[in-house]
């Protein structure tokens, strides 16, 4: 490891990933021209593993969104994080679980020999002439515990971030996210706060293992339709959801707000109330699940961004910080006054943006970046995302 970069990632998921493969295509493809091309230096800081937030999923979740090996034809596998790789390919399945997903990122990793680095957690960033210091908390025996960047690309994700203070009293609570596997949970009828995507997927589990699961949610998503993926539960989840409704084991609430929950003994009191501010309670046996979604890593670099009202940070039309030249954002959190980038899908369509700017700046050839945006990944016009579906 150098300790001077023109650009150091933190993060090695699938957007820290992402975006390293493709500075490192644009780096090859400038070589290939010329042998003495500038090129762009960089680096990806992994605090645990490569796919470590993959690797903590529970045991039985899969991608929501499926993947299939269309990339000959031009449509890159949904799930592919660049243009010439495919989880379906890599893994031969369709919805990859976490342990799976992983092992593809991992493979990317090994066969284009990106620049990663595991086990350096990024504990500051502070500004620097020229650039940015990172302070590491690796040991300065094995590797400099301060690096200089001209830029910084934050892929910190979300998953090891869940929420999990929503109210008072959800420390009596168990979230989803903190799930090894839903068979370590002993009880017979769970109830579920959360309506989205993990908590429907953490009723059907449990319904699969024969226990009855009850979820309420502020909004009943089940009922809600949308051209956006993102704001109603996916196909793969409707599809699971009917199943297991069949079963008798799950029931839905919507429009039921939790308030707060109590321990008294050794049951759970839930205080909630409904669209008109009805007070409800109910009482459990066994701590609620909470399903009550994740916040943006960027926290924790909160000095470096400014913020939107929805708890995201605030970037411009190259996706970099509003307050601090050189500071990107790639992943998850990104969003464009209504696009919410949170899918592989979607985000990784903002990997060559980030590299064409960075590249840019540096005096670095960004011609072979018209491969992605051949290839469908290379997304600077948003105004042409959105929109209802005719049928
Ligand atoms: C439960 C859940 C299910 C999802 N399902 C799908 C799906 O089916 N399809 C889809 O397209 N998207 C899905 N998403 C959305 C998105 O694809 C995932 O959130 C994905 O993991 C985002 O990738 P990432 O690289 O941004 O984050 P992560 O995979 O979380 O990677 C971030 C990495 O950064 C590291 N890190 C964080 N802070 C530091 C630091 N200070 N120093 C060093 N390293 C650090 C972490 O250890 C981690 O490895 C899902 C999200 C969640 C939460």
């Amino acid at each position: 490891m150098k300790q001077n970069y023109d650009v150091v990632i933190v993060g090695g998921g699938a957007a820290g990933i992402g975006i390293a493969k493709t500075l490192d295509f644009l780096n090859k493809a400038n070589l290939k021209q010329n042998e003495n091309a500038p090129s762009i230096s960089f680096c990806v800081l992994e605090r645990h593993e490569v796919g470590a937030s993959f690797l903590r999923w529970p045991k039985e979740m899969r991608f929501i969104s499926p993947s299939f090996l269309s990339n000959p034809f031009g449509l890159i596998d949904l799930n592919a994080i660049s243009p010439d790789t495919s989880p379906a390919f890599t893994l031969d399945t369709e919805h990859p679980s976490g342990i799976e997903y992983a092992h593809y990122l991992k493979q990317i990793v090994k066969h284009f020999e990106l620049p990663v680095y595991e086990g350096v957690s990024v504990a500051q960033i502070r500004v620097a002439e020229g650039g940015y210091w990172l302070e590491t908390l690796a040991s300065p025996q094995t590797m400099p515990n301060k690096l200089h960047a001209k830029a910084i690309i934050w892929a910190g994700g979300e998953f090891q971030h869940p929420k999990n203070k929503p109210f008072r009293g959800s420390e009596h609570c168990i979230h989803n996210s903190s799930i090894k596997t839903w068979t370590q949970l002993s009880g017979k009828e769970y109830v579920v706060i959360g309506g989205y995507e993990s908590g429907i997927d953490a009723a059907i589990q449990l319904s699969k293992l024969n226990k009855k699961a009850h979820v309420v949610a502020s909004s009943p998503t089940w009922e809600k339709s949308s051209a956006d993926p993102s704001l109603v539960l996916s196909p793969y989840t409707k599809g699971r959801l009917r199943a297991a409704m069949r079963t008798g084991l799950v029931t839905l609430e919507g429009n039921v707000k939790v308030l707060s929950v109590d321990r008294v003994g050794n049951k759970y009191h839930l205080t909630a109330c409904d669209q008109d501010g009805a007070l409800k309670r109910m009482i459990h046996n066994q701590a609620p699940i909470l399903a009550t979604g994740f916040e943006s890593s960027a926290r924790q670099i909160s000095h470096l961004f400014d913020w939107r009202l929805d708890g995201m940070p605030l970037v411009n039309e190259v996706d970099e910080s509003t307050l601090h030249t050189g500071v990107f954002l790639v992943g998850p959190s990104l969003r464009h006054d209504q696009h919410i980038l949170c899918f592989v899908y979607k985000f990784r369509q903002r990997f060559a943006v980030v590299a064409h700017t960075i590249a840019e700046r540096l005096g670095v050839d960004t011609s072979p970046l018209d491969e992605y945006r051949r290839q469908g990944m290379f997304l600077d016009d948003l105004s042409c995302c959105g929109g209802g579906c005719t049928c």
